[in-house]
């Protein structure tokens, strides 16, 4: 607990030095009572210089893992209580819950935020979630529910489990509960439209020819990818990246939702899965379909690939990101070639490498150190 209290501490020191918390879109306190919730959103833009070498093209990544606690999901979190809190279903302070099923990066944010804000953080999640997100939870004092079968493939698993909970807690007859529903929750694509998708315009300054991010609810991609489009025109290309397993990349680029199994014609269906986190499904949410029409196509990328890239990224710019990140900047160098050198990039780099150390980075960690990219686009 001393640790990660000296960690959120010098995180927060870190965010109050390089961050304009004056432009801060998704607050309106005044500064003098502005909680650690002022410091959502604002995310730094960087270049990914070892990319932009190799391909000849301008290569960057928005930093949602600078964001409190440390994921793009602090946003939807936010956007998702203070909605609640406007229609009176949250009220701080009087012990109301808030529940939601999530593979971890939603459950920190709402635990942190429920804290903040006075409420109390009931996180429904796959029981093979990381170890460090778990003990995140648990040392945040959330209550936690693991849920089985743990697994991409069937993710309704964990978000039944938040909504049965929440009304359970109801059904007692004093209201207290709510259900975040990430997945299909408006707010959700809405605030990446509002925040992310001007921030990523305003800090690019110049025309971005390519987006690329992955889906989980597809709120990111919803959201940012409709004001690109907008804003910066058609010819912006917005492009899915998708871990080996999910159903989405065949979905976007054949207009069928199967996975990459059942194509083959085995008709095993949903029989493979993926170490990466927080990305990847089989079924179509509403913040996807919000998204859905601004797709220009998928990218799949395996689990090998994202590993590699993963250590690329750490040993070449270092960068020490997690499993969609590294999806995503799979995705960019292969776009990169594809489309031709001269193009502005710009991907998400959701979480940080630290939240998957016993899981994907474990396997991560093995790769060589001199690991080429030629490697990774030779699978
Ligand atoms: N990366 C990680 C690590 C995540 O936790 C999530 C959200 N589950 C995403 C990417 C995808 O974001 P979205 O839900 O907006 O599609």
């Amino acid at each position: 607990a001393a640790v990660l209290s000296l960690v959120i501490i010098l995180k927060e020191l870190h965010g109050l030095l390089t961050r304009d918390t004056t432009k801060d879109k998704l607050t309106l306190l005044p500064p003098r009572t502005r909680g650690v919730e002022s410091l959502i959103g604002n995310t730094p833009l960087i270049e990914i210089k070892s990319l932009s070498k190799f391909t000849g093209c301008k290569i960057y990544a928005k930093l949602e893992l600078t964001n409190p606690a440390g994921s793009a999901k602090d946003r939807v979190a936010l956007a998702i209580i203070r909605n609640a809190e406007s229609e009176g279903r949250l009220v701080p302070h009087q012990g109301n819950i808030i529940y939601e099923g999530t593979s971890g990066s939603t459950g920190i944010s709402f635990a942190v935020l429920a804290n903040a804000l006075g409420y109390i953080a009931h996180i429904c999640l796959p029981d093979d979630t990381s170890p460090e997100k778990l003990s995140l939870l648990t040392a945040l004092g959330a209550e936690i529910e693991p849920v089985k079968p743990a697994s991409i493939v069937d993710p309704n698993q964990y978000t039944n489990a938040a909504r049965r909970g929440a009304d359970e807690v109801n059904a007692k007859g004093e209201n207290k509960a709510i259900f975040a529903d990430q997945f299909e929750n408006d707010f959700n694509w809405r605030i990446h439209y509002n925040t992310t998708g001007p921030e990523i315009v305003e800090q690019m300054g110049e025309h971005i020819d390519v987006f690329i991010n992955g889906s989980g609810t597809g709120g990111t991609i919803a959201g940012v990818g409709r004001y690109l489009k907008e804003v910066q025109g058609q010819d912006t290309r917005i492009i899915l990246a998708d871990p080996q397993g999910s159903g989405l990349a065949n979905r976007v680029n054949f207009g069928v939702m199967y996975d990459s199994v059942e194509r083959e014609g085995t008709r095993r269906r949903h029989q493979v899965d993926t170490l990466v986190e927080g990305i990847g499904l089989n079924r179509l949410t509403w913040n996807f379909k919000q998204g859905e029409k601004f797709i220009d196509e998928a990218i799949r990328v395996t689990d090998s690939q994202a590993l590699k890239m993963a250590k690329y990224l750490c040993i070449n710019d270092g960068l020490f990101w997690g499993s969609s990140s590294a999806i995503n900047c799979v995705a960019a160098v292969k776009t990169a070639l594809k489309y031709g050198p001269g193009q502005r990039i710009v991907v998400i780099a959701c979480d940080s490498g630290a939240r998957h150390l016993s899981k994907f980075w474990k396997e991560a960690t093995k790769i060589p150190n001199d690991v080429t990219l030629d490697e990774i686009l030779a699978e």
